[in-house]
């Protein structure tokens, strides 16, 4: 805006993008003719223009995310309209040095101070409003510098997974990213929102558990929103319609993919994700839900386990191959807390403090099954469930101690 360097070059650039937009419109009113052949004198300038802009975004501080809030969306608006307003009257805006009052000699006496100070005060309110947008943007990245521990959030989507993991330097990891029907995304509308309004830039992992629809629905919109590091799933050869929408949508941003074996092993920050299951080789006949991806994350003497939607027939395995190294602070149970997962020697072998579970209100399976509650409420676990307390977040310090609360 105004004698910002780039707009040196924008503004001349934008001027001969839209003179020869303008000018192939015309030409093909007048001559009925297509519009290509002219239309690629404008194409130029518009990805100079393009260029540009990006360059521009690339600067540290040069570019903000905003979710996807009407307040925010308004506001930005009104300080855009009211700046451009004055970059028309006044030919600069920030830049501009002319008195706020100006002298009656310098506007013939054409102008009465008063309407100038109206002018200036206009001005100062588009400078606040402009202010206000970038607070407003930024704000979540500056809180999100504070802390020093991890945080494990549930993201309340009804009936299906999506949890988010941030790291202690704000590093982000999404676990599945809810369901997806016709009518409605998770991705779109609850995980993609929650993480701008976060301050999450990237994603460093997002970890498929299984390619069941209440889990990978709201990828698409997870991966079309973030630069996303790298996919881990089950590698699984699931045809169904979804997952090859998804594996298009990544193979457009050139997406990194890797098939989540028991060994593999990756660190953000302080925080290590070691993948327990599947083990190396798939069985070809059994479920999406018998190879979940489950994992391990550890930070200093803190740890979490996810299960996906594994059945107690892989907790027997896992119990099996770790024993006590599963031990987990919180459990994120199997398969939304159905009678089939959360078996007695999985909970010996974790003894959780916290059991995270991710259902619908009043789900048409009866998850979480009241078989399961019973036998957390016999191992002292607090039972944390999306579906009576919406968005849950636990936060856990090295030294182990956690804490949880919901909104
Ligand atoms: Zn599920």
């Amino acid at each position: 805006v105004g004698r910002h360097p780039g707009s040196l070059v924008a503004v001349p650039v934008l001027g001969v993008a839209v003179a020869a937009l303008l000018a192939a419109l015309l030409i093909a009113a007048a001559t009925g003719a297509t519009t290509g052949v002219h239309a690629l004198a404008a194409d130029t300038p518009l990805r100079l223009l393009e260029w540009i802009a990006e360059q521009c975004a690339r600067v540290p501080l040069g570019h903000g995310y905003l979710a996807s809030s009407t307040v925010l969306a308004l506001l930005a608006a009104t300080a855009a309209a009211l700046v451009l307003r004055r970059v028309l009257h006044e030919g600069g805006a920030f830049g501009a040095r002319r008195p706020a009052v100006a002298p009656h000699d310098e506007v013939d006496g054409m102008e009465l101070p008063a309407a100038a100070r109206r002018r200036a005060a206009r001005a100062r309110l588009a400078v606040a409003l402009a202010g206000a947008v970038v607070v407003a943007a930024w704000a979540p990245h500056v809180v999100r510098l504070r802390g020093g521990d991890v945080v494990i959030h549930a993201i309340d989507v009804g009936q299906g997974d999506a949890f988010a993991i941030r790291t202690p330097r704000g590093r982000w990891v999404v676990v599945d990213a809810g369901p997806r029907t016709a009518r409605s995304d998770a991705g779109r509308d609850r995980v993609v929102p929650f993480l701008l309004k976060q301050g999450a830039r990237r994603i460093d992992a997002l970890i498929l558990t299984h390619p069941d629809a209440d889990h990978i629905g709201g990828a698409a919109a997870v991966l079309d929103a973030f630069d996303v590091a790298l996919v881990i799933d089950p590698g699984l050869p699931a045809g169904k319609d979804m997952f090859i929408d998804l594996l298009a949508t990544a193979r457009r941003g050139g997406q990194r993919w890797i098939a989540g074996r028991a060994g593999i092993e990756f660190r953000i920050d302080d925080v290590a994700f070691h993948v327990l299951y599947p083990l190396h080789e798939l069985d070809g006949s059994a479920g999406a839900n018998d190879l979940s991806v489950v994992f391990r994350l550890e930070y200093g003497g803190f740890g979490a386990l996810f299960l996906g939607d594994a059945p107690s027939a892989v907790e027997d395995q896992l119990v099996a191959r770790h024993g006590g190294r599963l031990r987990a602070a919180v459990l994120k149970v199997g398969h939304h807390g159905s009678a089939t997962s959360t078996s007695e020697s999985l909970l010996n072998a974790t003894r959780p403090e916290i059991a995270l579970v991710s259902a619908g209100r009043r789900n048409r399976y009866g998850h979480p099954a009241p078989v399961v509650l019973r036998r957390l409420e016999r191992h002292g676990v607090r039972v944390l469930r999306t579906d009576e307390l919406g968005h849950i977040t636990v936060r856990a310090t090295r030294s182990g101690a956690v804490e949880a609360r919901a909104r």
